[in-house]
């Protein structure tokens, strides 16, 4: 069967059919048709690690080329240029055995009943197309949360996307030139020199400090008239910065910052944003306060995307939040569609009955108390599955949930009761809903799908599935497992704060050479790794450029 493309013109659908002998494989048999909808960390590592080649794979993404996001605080100031942190996707497949088309389109509708995806070019014209498919990767990533907060939209800048870091890089500049110029008065000055980051996460806090290097080590000698006008605020609504790391790096972090001059603002939510003036409301005490600013970056988090919400809606999922999938991200209530990355999220309910019935399946006697051997085993085996629980335990900085344990019943326990875990469990149940969404879990996940497509069709050809899940009998594959190879937080003047697996904790230059090393080595190609580097050497010996162009 030939490739049917249909597109819509002036409302009606025409249907294009492509007659196309490689749509068949070397045995002639049909080739299934794949649609992959996004070109971030979860699209592209199932791309780069597809293999098999009887699969005719079609990509929608309305960029059409990679971004290494976590280099996108440095492109902001022009640590790095942004065209070395971006890959061109057609680059990434093109010497692939496995057949890859690239659409530069965005997907507006999932019509998961008819399995076919509604797309619309990002280029004027907006040129409508439908595309079938077999199977249906979807890895749109997420947008921007801005809270429904009032003049955000209008007024802040993101830092999500590449053209974002771009936009910040020639505010920041037009910021000084503006400030610079001879008729402004002092007070306009301060306002315009006046930076405000809103979100205390790892991606602000990274912003925050480039920004801090960018004027202190650049800035203030090619702008020397207004240098002391000059202020980076730092805005949470929690009472700490990058919660999600170890304590010791919060403190660390928050000290450096206090040293460096920046000023940290938390406990105070944002409640409106006019084009001159942040208002933020004390968490505490309820007082309103304003902050007029010259330049304000809003980093507080993702929300899904419209088109998902709409797909959710279809598909029974009206009432969740995020895209649920399960454990082997096949999205729940469908059959052949996958989601991975930002977009989705394991099914946290089915987790906890899971993790519930991991422990009960322990007790092998019965008899409702597991030995701290049981215990500890059943505890490694949810770690090892699940890690929201595993990350959640290190965040506390615990060797193992016992210690969670210990710390509820306040002695040393020696038999744990089912019960007891149960009770336990319901502390960390909060915080294992909150599991971060991040490169790293998109990537594996990107890859592990990838593996299981490789192997579909042995699979197919012999049901019964790897021994492990035999038993069940319910899947072919074994369920995802996200392997956390540790965090970085940048935190300006070549310091780096590093939380490694094994509860492994370095803060300081050493670990701004780790940060470097692996940062060049998660390149997606040679190309950009060179980029990278030499942009990395440019900055040492010339220092940034301030040119606004
Ligand atoms: P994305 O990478 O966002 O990709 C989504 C893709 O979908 C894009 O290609 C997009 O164009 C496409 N798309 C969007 N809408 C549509 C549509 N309608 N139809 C089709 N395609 C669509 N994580 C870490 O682990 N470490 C870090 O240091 C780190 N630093 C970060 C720094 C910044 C500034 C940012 C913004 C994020 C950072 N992250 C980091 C998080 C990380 O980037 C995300 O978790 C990751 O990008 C998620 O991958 P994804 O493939 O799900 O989504």
């Amino acid at each position: 069967m030939n490739r049917i493309l249909f597109v819509v013109l002036g409302g009606g659908v025409v249907a294009y059919s492509v007659a196309n002998s490689e749509n068949y494989d070397n045995v002639g048999n049909q080739k299934k048709k794949v649609v992959v909808l996004g070109t971030g960390w979860a699209g592209t590592s199932f791309l780069r690690n597809l293999k098999n080649p009887s699969y005719d794979v079609q990509v929608i993404s309305p960029r059409n080329y990679f971004a290494f996001t976590p280099l996108l605080p440095s492109v902001t100031v022009g640590t790095v240029e942004a065209r070395s942190v971006v890959e061109p996707i057609r680059n990434i497949v093109k010497k692939k055995k496995v057949d890859v088309d690239f659409c530069e389109a965005e997907c507006y509708k999932i019509d998961a009943k008819k399995k076919k995806v509604y797309c619309r070019s990002t280029k004027n014209d907006k040129e409508e197309f439908v595309v079938d498919y077999d199977y249906l990767v979807v890895a749109m990533g997420a947008r921007v949360n801005t809270f429904n907060t009032p003049g955000v939209e209008e007024n802040c800048l993101y830092l999500k996307e590449v053209e974002d870091a771009q936009k910040i890089r020639r505010k920041v500049i037009d910021c000084f030139e503006k400030a610079s110029l001879p008729n402004v008065s002092d007070d306009e000055r301060k306002r315009m020199l006046q930076f405000v980051v809103v979100g205390g996460g790892p991606t602000g806090v990274e912003f925050a400090a480039e920004l801090h290097d960018f004027v202190s080590e650049d800035l203030v000698k090619l702008y020397p008239t207004v240098k002391d006008f000059v202020k980076i605020s730092l805005l949470e609504a929690t009472n700490h910065i990058l919660n999600m790391f170890d304590k010791r790096i919060t403190v660390f972090a928050e000290e450096k910052f206090h040293r460096d001059g920046i000023d940290l603002k938390t406990g105070s939510m944002v409640v409106n944003v006019s084009d001159k003036e942040i208002s933020t409301k004390e968490i505490k005490t309820g007082k309103i306060s304003t902050i007029p600013y010259g330049m304000a970056v809003w980093s507080t988090g993702i929300a899904t995307r419209p088109v998902v919400l709409d797909f959710m809606k279809e598909i029974g999922q009206a009432n969740r939040r995020v895209l649920a999938t399960d454990e082997w991200l096949r999205v729940e209530g469908t059959n052949d569609i996958y989601a991975l990355g930002d977009c989705a999220t394991i099914n946290q309910r089915k987790v906890m009955e899971d993790i519930s019935a991991i422990f009960e399946k322990a007790d092998k006697d019965q008899s409702g108390t597991l030995t701290v051997k049981e215990f500890q085993d059943a505890v490694n085996d949810i770690c090892d599955r699940y890690p929201q629980v595993q990350l959640y335990l290190k965040n506390k900085n615990m060797s193992s949930i016992v210690d969670l344990l210990k710390e509820t019943k306040g002695d040393v326990v020696k038999e744990i009761s089912v019960d007891e875990f149960k009770s336990a469990l319901s502390q960390v149940d909060s915080q294992v809903k909150n599991f971060p969404a991040t490169a790293q879990v998109a990537a594996q996940q990107g890859t592990y799908l990838a593996d299981c497509f490789n192997r579909m069709d042995k699979c197919e050809k012999h049901p019964e599935g790897p021994i492990r899940f035999r038993e069940s009998g319910r899947h072919r594959f074994r369920p995802f497992r996200y392997k956390h190879l540790g965090q970085f937080a940048p935190l300006g003047g070549e310091q780096t704060a590093a939380q490694l697996p094994g509860d492994w904790v370095s803060i300081g230059h050493s670990s701004q050479w780790l940060w470097y090393s692996v940062y060049a080595s998660k390149q997606v190609s040679w190309r950009t790794r060179s980029l990278v580097v030499s942009d990395w050497m440019r900055r040492f010996i010339f220092g940034r450029d301030s040119s606004q162009i």
